[in-house]
């Protein structure tokens, strides 16, 4: 990460050689270069990724985190290609994750790493689907039906913060809750679920928008005449969100995917935990273990799903490039504009927008390099 008055580089969208000047945290200034830029790096509006459960041997659902650990956390993101993330908390004890959630709050307020970096909140639970399968990683056990008081206590701790907001719309009460989350400005996006093609469409007109990490958190056995990424599907009217590994989706489900879903409403996420940027070995997701090998699966011992993955943000792109056989840059809506613009950030190569973008450029070996560009 560099902390710089000016970047020159060529806009990796007109292609064409600029110079960005930033004041005061802002992008004060986009001005064309005449002649051919002095650098070959591409100059890209930032990768954000709005599913982070830990990184970097961090991982987010543990009480008591430091300063330094979530500096650590967001400063391994940065080097790994990822500008921006939203914090995410799993389903805990309700009380427990709240305070999780005032507490990580209190670190970002007190730090400018945390501030520049921490975009936001992802609250993925309590509100989700009890069965086997669609519970996934998240204890059953703590899960709850959605009230108002509720929302109104996420709200107290996350006050105007960009917020996201996972649930499972067929528990009692989802339909106020979403109504008057939209009203408070958080978004609210349903996964974990296995709801009728009536409660998604009841769910839709509530106001829900998105659909977390399609293709997973769903049994593996599916009835083939009607299972819940056929029903997610039928309306393709969700923001969805995508882990591009290879592993959460299979290659040939990527691409049918990308085929069903309008390309401006598919987003990317590694949907990483504190096994991601760190090498193999056995880490905590909550109050489980987890062993993460060299492939960089993360494996439930004795369980069936995954929970989370090992990806680096900057190979989420690469990955997600060969799957679909087209060069990364036509993908990078997918890690920016994308997911920035669904839950309102102020980013992009705009005047006036966060100053936080990314340099690409490609090795001689091929490999996209990601340099995170913050002032
Ligand atoms: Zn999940």
């Amino acid at each position: 990460m560099h902390s710089i008055p000016t970047i020159q580089g060529t806009h990796g969208i007109t292609g064409k050689p600029i110079e960005i000047r930033f004041e005061q945290g802002k992008i004060e200034q986009i001005k064309p270069l005449a002649g051919p830029s002095t650098v070959s790096s591409s100059i890209l509006p930032p990768l954000i990724d709005l599913q982070v459960n830990g990184y970097g041997g961090v991982d987010f659902q543990q009480d008591g985190l430091t300063l330094e650990q979530m500096e650590h956390a967001s400063l391994t993101l940065v080097r790994d290609g990822c500008a921006g993330y939203f914090a995410t908390l799993i389903t805990c004890p309700w009380e427990q994750m709240l305070s999780r959630l005032q507490h990580l709050k209190q670190l970002r307020q007190s730090s400018s790493i945390l501030s520049r970096h921490l975009l936001g909140w992802h609250l993925e639970g309590p509100f989700l689907s009890e069965e086997p399968g669609f519970s996934g990683a998240h204890d059953a056990c703590c899960m709850l039906d959605p009230t108002i008081e509720h929302l109104l206590a996420i709200k107290a701790i996350t006050q105007d913060d960009p917020c996201l907001l996972t649930l499972a719309p067929e528990r009692p009460g989802s339909m106020t809750f979403i109504q008057e989350a939209q009203k408070l400005g958080i978004k609210v996006s349903l996964g974990h679920t296995n709801a009728s093609n009536t409660t998604l469409n009841e769910a839709h007109i509530a106001g829900a928008t998105g659909f977390t990490h399609l293709g997973n958190a769903c049994p593996q056995a599916l009835d083939r005449h009607d299972n819940i990424l056929v029903r997610a599907l039928d309306p393709a009217c969700w923001i969805t969100g995508l882990i591009p590994d290879g592993i959460h989706v299979s290659p040939a489900l990527f691409r049918l995917l990308h085929r069903c879903i309008p390309s401006g409403q598919i987003y990317y996420t590694t949907d990483a935990m504190a096994a991601a940027g760190s090498p193999p070995g056995r880490y905590s997701l909550g109050n489980i273990e987890l062993e993460v090998g060299a492939d960089q699966i993360v494996r439930h011992p004795g369980r069936s799903h995954f929970a989370g993955s090992a990806l680096k943000p900057v190979e989420g792109i690469q990955r997600a490039s060969r799957m679909l056989g087209c060069h990364w840059s036509q993908l990078w809506k997918h890690v920016s504009t994308i997911p920035s613009e669904w839950m309102g950030l102020n980013l992009g190569l705009a005047i006036g927008a966060k100053a936080l973008c990314t340099l690409a450029s490609e090795g001689s070996d091929g490999n996209l390099k990601l340099e995170v560009i913050a002032a």
